[in-house]
């Protein structure tokens, strides 16, 4: 029998993380008592129980639930500055080396507290968290589906104004069933014209013509999920040919429902198939999992060989939205330790 691999001793990248989904469960605890924000219960172990899911399949709304009982605390300073340094120390601990976490500055504001206030905010914990603990990391900005184009332009126009800080791209979230991407492609010709990347959420459970629209009319070079991907061979073909890069998140999709089993995830199709996949988190502390887990849950379930764990931590690396010096210095770190982790 072959000894369990250790991905953990395995440098990694984790390109699709949001931020809010990130937040520890104590530190919930602490920010709703130092901000007199009424939780649940004020226990970790019983908050616990209100913002975390099990791998038990619900669906998309049951998990969307989970972030409404700790948005109150969102917008907040000393809440975006936390979460973004303590994700730093997680993912340090973790072994990754790099992460592109994301939040949507609009769902994070209110009257006293700008979408401006909570960029600022966040990239002062990640400027921290850099330093302490020696990881290297960018922040997305998400556009949302479900708000106003005006306000999704100006969350592109906050990513121009806070590239040279940090910020790294622009993504689209929220319900691709009840929210077309369209009404939106003006704040995506924005980021076009600035040459701000772009990664799309669709087809997470949504029709595969989402993504096409994403990669062919908005300029997605990354996209978040994509699961239905496999039910268009043709449109298969076309992102493998054009290098667009798929940014799988296993657990999530079980926990939505978007897939029922992990054996009808069609990442192992992907993988084999030469589209560029990689493995990523969604929302850790939701899912309560790390990056390791999740290589850890795909190597047992794809019986995934050393050279396809390989590749999935170079597509990462190479699909970062960093600078090119950036990317091939990540490429470079990436590696199997003395003695082969995989046990192959
Ligand atoms: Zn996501």
């Amino acid at each position: 029998m072959k000894p369990p691999m250790n991905f953990k001793a395995l440098p990694k990248i984790d390109l699709h993380l949001h931020l809010d989904g990130a937040i520890r469960v104590a530190t919930m605890a602490e920010l709703g008592d130092e901000l007199g924000i009424k939780l649940p219960s004020s226990d970790p172990k019983v908050l616990a129980k209100f913002v975390q899911v099990d791998r038990d399949c619900r669906s998309l709304g049951d998990f969307l639930k989970r972030f409404d009982v700790f948005y109150p605390l969102l917008p907040f300073a000393r809440t975006q500055e936390r979460i973004a340094y303590e994700l730093c120390e997680d993912c340090q601990r973790d072994n990754v080396i790099y992460f592109e976490a994301r939040f949507a500055p609009a769902l994070a504001a209110n009257v006293k507290f700008t979408m401006e206030d909570a960029v600022v905010a966040a990239l002062e914990g990640f400027r921290r968290g850099q330093r302490d603990f020696g990881i290297r990391c960018g922040l997305i900005l998400c556009c949302y589906r479900s708000i106003s184009v005006q306000e999704n332009v100006e969350t592109v126009k906050l990513a121009h104004r806070y590239r040279d800080r940090g910020v790294i791209g622009i993504d689209l979230a929220g319900d691709e069933n009840q929210f077309a991407a369209a009404p939106h492609a003006e704040a995506f010709a924005l980021a076009r014209k600035l040459e701000i990347p772009i990664t799309i959420h669709a087809g997470e459970g949504g029709h595969p013509e989402h993504i096409h629209e994403a990669v062919f009319t908005h300029g997605a070079t990354r996209i978040g999920h994509g699961v239905s991907l496999q039910r268009d061979p043709e449109l298969l073909k076309a992102v493998r040919d054009r290098g667009t890069v798929f940014e799988i998140c296993l657990t999530s999709n079980l926990q939505t429902c978007t897939v029922p089993s992990l054996a009808a995830h069609p990442f192992k199709k992907f993988l084999d198939e030469k589209v560029r996949v990689t493995l990523n988190t969604d929302d850790p502390a939701i899912s309560n999992i790390t990056l390791s887990d999740e290589f850890a849950l795909a190597a047992r379930e794809y019986q995934l060989k050393p050279a396809e764990v390989r590749e999935l931590l170079l597509n990462a690396a190479q699909a970062a939205f960093g600078e090119k010096s950036l990317r091939d210095d990540l490429a470079a770190k990436i590696h199997f330790p003395a003695g082969d982790p995989t046990g192959d």
